[in-house]
């Protein structure tokens, strides 16, 4: 194995082989996109293990995505002969978990303790609110548990919230003052987490435990960070904690590739890194090994336009290369079918052999992923979407999901009303309100106030016995799971339930509730958590399968449900797409108002997000980069129109080859010749507020006033304005304006007489 980490390092540039020789010291690697960074990193962790003698278990290793970590792992176990056992690599997230599974007990909570999803804590927000008498139309659920989230990433308490908002002229934050500690507290009654708590509560324990401190900075003797431009403060705290004494930290990133701002990501970690660890040693990349000049120009012009960043150059020897398309379709429809037909072209075809797996078509927004679907089905490529409807927040997984959590974790209230009616057994909601009442009237949890229901006063005599059926028979499964294997368990369960009879009732949509239930059973089946090389053996004596399983599932963040073994597309949101690179790239929805997104307008730094959002797209190829925007587009049930993304105009002409799809070209032709071309009014006609796309021959609205984003006009009585918004259909056609002097209005075009100013 020696000689294979020298072989590592000769193929790496001598600025690469710097950072990946670099020893003790903290040491930041800012560089663009596709300059080594992550490959640096794992070679610098083999370096380490080989050349230092340091034990994996002394190094910690933080990547973006699950996926991202086994693929570490892999590669280090393949350059040391063998499995780095004892390693930790792993997400922010992962890492807590593992450190909360050990010492919870210190912060209050059971080992045992239940993380809750995004879903699962939006919930509970509701029912606190509900409980403190706010009224949810005034106080949306999803405002306030961002608000909260945005204070818990910057690791300020329920009490610093208190004494900073509490008495505050915001009445937005006052009540967020007032649910924030309410909910952490009906968290911890329910040995329950949330995301966000993965990252606070193991800062809180390392910040307040010596003991505990100190163990962790003598085991992590080095400690390596991936993406690091995406880290909020929680994590930077972490960081700083674990490598204080020692400052053995190294990071990489791209601060140009920044693109979790709106989660509470803080660019200062990265920017400000050499004066926060002062004799950092600093490496600086600039050659890019991905991409072809072609794209990297691009790529480099695109991200220039950003006011906000530090600057650096990249380049690379692969000179020229296909240029970039750019595709104008008619709508989401035909633009899925020109991705399609590209990659069947393209298909183990052209210059280069191609598999399904070497595409990958990038969107803004999970939505668009619909029609891409559709099209894919219909012309049987292969595809597999990561993201979208997760497949663990389908309803019937999550019932599924909430029995096992309820009978691995009795305090889990969320899974407990979850189920505790389903399949139906004749518990109320009037049964379950009165048992909360009393439940909470004692401070007892749910599930134990359920087992002696008949005790309970109010609670209807029928709904009681149920009850205790229900409490006796999660009690029964407990005791199993603790000696059974977590399949056989979940299926017996599944049939004891007569969960399938249930969802047969339901009619067809049932038939693929069960398939996803089958699909569930089956993983577990396959599950053995002594072949997770990222537990330690005591980590797996100390819990059950069951236990495992879940914290292995709640931890499955989106991105990691990529297969790499199956030779099929990827789909995915740009977002998702950070750190991976595809042969062809297809960046679908490249409209106006769109990418960017509308909102971005309004706030220069959104904008430079947006643009950093599309520079890693651009970066995303290796060979073939293509674009496509659509005329119109339905989003939430409104037609849209698009003119092409300033984003794509920022790019340089020479490298672009613009053209229409197909059918707007045959569209073209046939509106050429005489009589063929149809007026918009025989359309109307027709009646209905939706007009088929058949229908039309011409582009829509030709002879109509049209109005795009960001155009001023005037108004007879509301004076000048700018457009924000255009939606709607042919004579329904509505704009949204800022009037300089009147404000925002919202106007039938038809009616509205605007002028162009
Ligand atoms: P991103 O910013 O997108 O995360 P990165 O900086 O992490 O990119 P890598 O993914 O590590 O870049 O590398 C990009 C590609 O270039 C990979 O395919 C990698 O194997 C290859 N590569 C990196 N360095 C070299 C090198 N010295 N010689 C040949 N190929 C290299
Ligand atoms: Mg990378």
């Amino acid at each position: 194995p020696r000689s294979s980490v020298s072989e590592l390092l000769d193929s790496l540039n001598p600025e690469q082989r710097v950072a990946a020789e670099h020893f003790e010291g903290p040491s930041l690697v800012l560089a663009g996109a596709g300059s080594g960074k992550t490959r640096v990193l794992t070679t610098r962790i083999a370096h380490l293990v080989q050349e230092h003698g340091v034990p994996p278990e002394r190094i910690l290793a933080v990547t973006f995505t699950n996926k991202a970590a086994g693929e570490m792992r892999e590669r280090i176990g393949g350059l040391l002969g063998g499995e780095p056992r004892g390693m930790w690599v792993g997400t922010f997230h992962a890492l807590g978990v593992r450190i909360l599974r050990r010492h919870a007990p210190r912060l209050g909570w059971e080992r045992t303790f239940t993380i809750f999803d995004a879903e699962q804590s939006l919930r509970q927000v509701k029912r606190t609110l509900e409980s403190l008498d706010f009224d949810p139309k005034r106080f949306n659920p999803k405002g306030v548990r961002s608000m909260m989230s945005g204070a818990k990433n910057q690791l300020v308490t329920p009490g610093q919230f208190q004494q900073e908002h509490g008495e505050g002229f915001d009445l937005f934050a006052r009540a967020v003052a007032k649910v924030y500690p309410a909910y952490q507290a009906a968290l911890k009654d329910q040995n329950a987490m949330d995301f966000d708590d993965l990252l606070v509560k193991p800062v809180e324990l390392l910040q307040n435990d010596q003991t505990v401190l100190g163990e962790y900075r003598r085991r992590f003797a080095f400690l390596l960070v991936d993406e690091y431009q995406d880290t909020n403060h929680a994590q930077f705290r972490f960081l700083q904690l674990l490598a204080a004494e020692h400052g053995n930290l190294m990071v990489v990133g791209d601060d140009d590739q920044s693109i979790y701002g709106w989660r509470g990501a803080d660019l200062r970690n990265i920017l400000d890194f050499e004066s926060t660890w002062p004799g950092s040693m600093v490496v600086r990349l600039e050659r890019n090994y991905r991409s072809t000049a072609v794209i990297l120009e691009a790529a480099n012009q695109v991200i220039a336009e950003n006011v906000n960043r530090k600057g650096k150059t990249l380049r690379t020897d692969r000179e020229g290369g296909e240029k970039i398309g750019v595709v104008e379709c008619f709508d989401e429809n035909d633009e899925a079918r020109v991705v399609v037909d590209e990659i069947k072209a393209r298909y183990q075809n052209g210059p280069a052999l191609h598999n399904y797996r070497d595409f990958a078509v990038l969107y803004r927004t999970n939505a668009q992923s619909r029609a891409l679907e559709d099209a894919f089905r219909r012309s049987g490529v292969p595809y597999q979407i990561v993201g979208g409807v997760r497949f663990y927040e389908r309803r019937e997984i999550q019932d599924v999901m909430g029995y096992l959590r309820l009978v691995s974790n009795p305090l889990d209230e969320d899974a407990f009303l979850r189920v505790v009616n389903y399949p139906r057994r004749g518990i109320g909601n009037t049964t379950v309100a009165r048992l909360r009442e009393a439940a909470a009237a004692e401070g007892a949890g749910l599930l134990e106030a359920a087992s002696r229901a008949t005790t309970l006063p109010n609670v209807p005599t029928g709904g009681a016995r149920q009850l205790e059926a229900f409490a006796e028979l999660v009690s029964t499964w407990s005791a199993r799971a603790a000696t059974t294997r977590v399949g056989p368990l979940l299926e017996a369960l599944v049939d004891e339930l007569g969960l399938y009879k249930a969802l047969e009732d339901e009619g067809p949509e049932g038939e693929d509730r069960i398939d996803n239930v089958k699909e569930l059973i089956a993983g577990a089946l396959d599950f053995n958590a002594e072949l997770l090389d990222e537990l330690d053996p005591e980590e797996i004596d100390a819990f059950s399968e069951l236990d495992l399983f879940l914290q292995r599932v709640a931890l499955v963040a989106d991105v990691d449900r990529l297969d790499g073994d199956v030779d099929s597309v990827t789909m995915m949101t740009l977002h998702n797409a950070k750190g991976l690179e595809f042969p062809v790239v297809f960046i679908t929805g490249l409209e106006d108002g769109l990418f960017p997104l509308s909102r971005a307008y309004d706030e220069p730094a959104t904008m430079e997000e947006e643009r950093r959002l599309f520079y890693v797209g651009v970066t995303r190829a290796r060979d073939t980069l293509i674009l496509c925007h659509a005329r119109q587009r339905r989003r939430a049930g409104e037609y849209m129109y698009g003119r092409l993304s300033p984003f794509a105009e920022s790019i340089p002409e020479a490298l672009l080859v613009p053209r229409v799809s197909p059918r707007l070209e045959s569209n073209h032709r046939r509106s050429s010749t005489p009589h063929r071309s149809r007026p918009r009014f025989e359309a109307e006609k027709a009646g209905s507020g939706f007009v088929s796309e058949e229908t039309f021959d011409t582009p829509i609205n030709q002879d109509a006033p049209r109005y795009v984003k960001g155009e001023r006009v005037l108004h007879a009585t509301f004076g000048s304005g700018t457009v924000k918004e255009v939606t709607g259909f042919g004579k329904d056609t509505k704009v949204t304006v800022d009037f300089d002097d009147v404000g925002r209005k919202r106007l039938l075009v038809r009616y509205a007489n605007l002028e162009k100013d």
